[in-house]
């Protein structure tokens, strides 16, 4: 059976390009791909890139008095957003431009056009006409959701937080989860008075909770204003603002609301189902640990799996999809102690287990130490940071490995190796400290603070 081409990708975003332009440019493979919106996807165009340049932005007004501490006279100025929104954009446009080239230079044919599936070798665009491909690669990412309930209308979602024609003065940010928190930093930094609110009883759900304690602690501290087992209760416009009922008892007025209470999987409205395509509990798409669906010829990579939703695991599963199908190497893919960080303000850095998860498994030691790190300390901070080993009692293995501090991003990509290596807490003991660093800590702790 011949078709119009080996492969056809949906989704040009962070696993549907890399794995498009290796199939097209190592292999030689006949490949089309189409994106519905912007080259690049969620990270590049509304994640993880913005994000990242919205903390720098954020983080200037504390350096700027801190320097004042280190003997410079320097006076804080006015954050200009138009100025900052109109390099972000041309940055992403920047960016864009090049995903759209690696595409083309590697020889894949792009469509810009919603795709949907008609057959398990058949993609149809939106201009209705019709592709065939020996196989199809499902990388449409997920979205944002907002709750239901009335007034939900009226917030905001991350999507739309880089687009605002001016910066709120006050804004009501609904989550505990790694997207609430971390613009919950970014806008209390941008000098935005952040309201928090978030239904459990800690934010970050799910990381180690000495960790999460101390980020919850120290973003207080900075001035957001969190209010953890608390939900909206019901919302309305009011004026220009937004009038905010809450579950605690409180009734306030708010500039904007921003909801980050979730992300669904892109799959519905795709023809999956009349396919045979499985879907789990979320709306994701089921694969194998090939990233193969109920479907042999269709693969799906990526958030739309909802396996680990981060950059670097949908650009190594796409890999994994290559490896395995054009490259006749069959390539699962390993999801097992990824190094993440948080960038919240003190950002988090973390791999493996956290305390809770390690102790429920087997019988391990905490190594932790809390303490002030020397520059914020001689600027007059009170701003504390974590160092934190768990390590198994049996194995010596560090199963664990949870920073809170700054760079604790950079710090935690190069523990990572070693906790990948399966190196022991005796590993990290005869390591030489660097000094003087807030991470020599992570190789000095000498006595264990408590065993489970
Ligand atoms: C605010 C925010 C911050 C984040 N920060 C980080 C971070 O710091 N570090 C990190 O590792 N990850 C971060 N992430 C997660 C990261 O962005 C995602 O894990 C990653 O983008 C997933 O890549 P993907 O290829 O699966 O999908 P996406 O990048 O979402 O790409 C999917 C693409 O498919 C397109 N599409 C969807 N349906 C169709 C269709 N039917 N036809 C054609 N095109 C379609 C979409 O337009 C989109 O461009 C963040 C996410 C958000 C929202």
């Amino acid at each position: 059976m011949s078709f119009d081409y080996d492969l056809f990708v949906i989704g040009g975003g962070s696993g549907g390009v890399r794995a498009a332009r290796v199939a097209a440019g190592d292999t030689g493979a006949k490949v089309a791909l189409a994106e519905e919106d912007r080259y690049g996807g969620t990270c590049v165009i509304r994640g993880c890139v913005p994000k990242k340049l919205m903390v720098f932005a954020s983080e200037y007004a504390d350096m700027v008095e801190d320097a004042k501490s280190y003997g410079w006279s320097i006076a804080p100025g006015r954050f200009d957003w138009t100025a900052f929104r109109g390099k972000l954009e041309a940055e992403l446009d920047r960016l864009e431009g090049i995903y759209r080239n690696l595409l083309k230079n590697a020889g894949v044919e792009s469509f810009d056009q919603r795709a949907r599936l008609v057959d398990p070798h058949t993609v149809e665009l939106a201009d209705g006409s019709r592709k065939t491909a020996r196989h199809i690669l499902l990388a449409t990412g997920g979205r944002p959701v907002k709750p239901d309930m009335p007034g939900a209308e009226l917030g905001i979602t991350s999507n739309d937080i880089f687009h605002l024609p001016e910066l709120p003065k006050s804004i009501l940010i609904v989550g505990g989860g790694y997207i609430a928190s971390e613009f919950a930093g970014i806008l209390n930094g941008l000098g935005v008075a952040v309201t928090q609110f978030y239904r459990g009883a800690q934010i970050l759900r799910g990381f180690d909770n000495e960790a999460r304690g101390l980020v919850s602690e120290e973003m207080r501290q900075r001035g957001i204003d969190l209010h953890l087992g608390t939900n909206i209760l019901e919302m309305a416009r009011d004026g220009d603002g937004i009038r905010v009922k809450a579950t605690n008892g409180t009734e306030r007025l708010f500039d904007q609301v921003m909801f980050a209470t979730g992300r669904a999987p892109n799959a519905d409205d795709m023809g999956l189902e009349a396919l045979g395509v499985e879907r789990g509990r979320k709306g994701e798409v089921v694969v194998d640990e090939y990233s193969q669906t109920a479907v042999p010829s269709i693969h799906a990579i990526g958030d739309v799996t909802d396996r680990v939703n981060l950059t670097p695991v949908a650009i190594r599963e796409g890999m994994a999809f290559v490896e395995t199908v054009f490259k006749g190497n069959p390539t699962p893919v390993d999801h097992e102690l990824i190094p993440t960080a948080i960038f919240t303000q003190p950002e988090m850095g973390t791999v493996g287990l956290s305390e809770e998860d390690a102790a429920e498994q087997e019988p391990i030691e905490v190594y932790s130490t809390s303490f002030k790190p020397m520059q914020q300390s001689f600027a007059g901070r009170a701003d504390r940071v974590l160092m934190k080993l768990v390590v198994s009692k049996a194995t010596r293995k560090v199963l664990g490995c949870h920073i809170v501090a700054p760079g604790a991003g950079e710090m935690i990509q190069l523990a990572g190796v070693a906790v990948k290596m399966g190196a022991t807490k005796e590993d990290f003991d005869r390591t030489v400290a660097v000094h003087p660093t807030m991470s020599e800590e992570i190789v000095t702790m000498k006595a264990p603070v408590r065993s489970a």
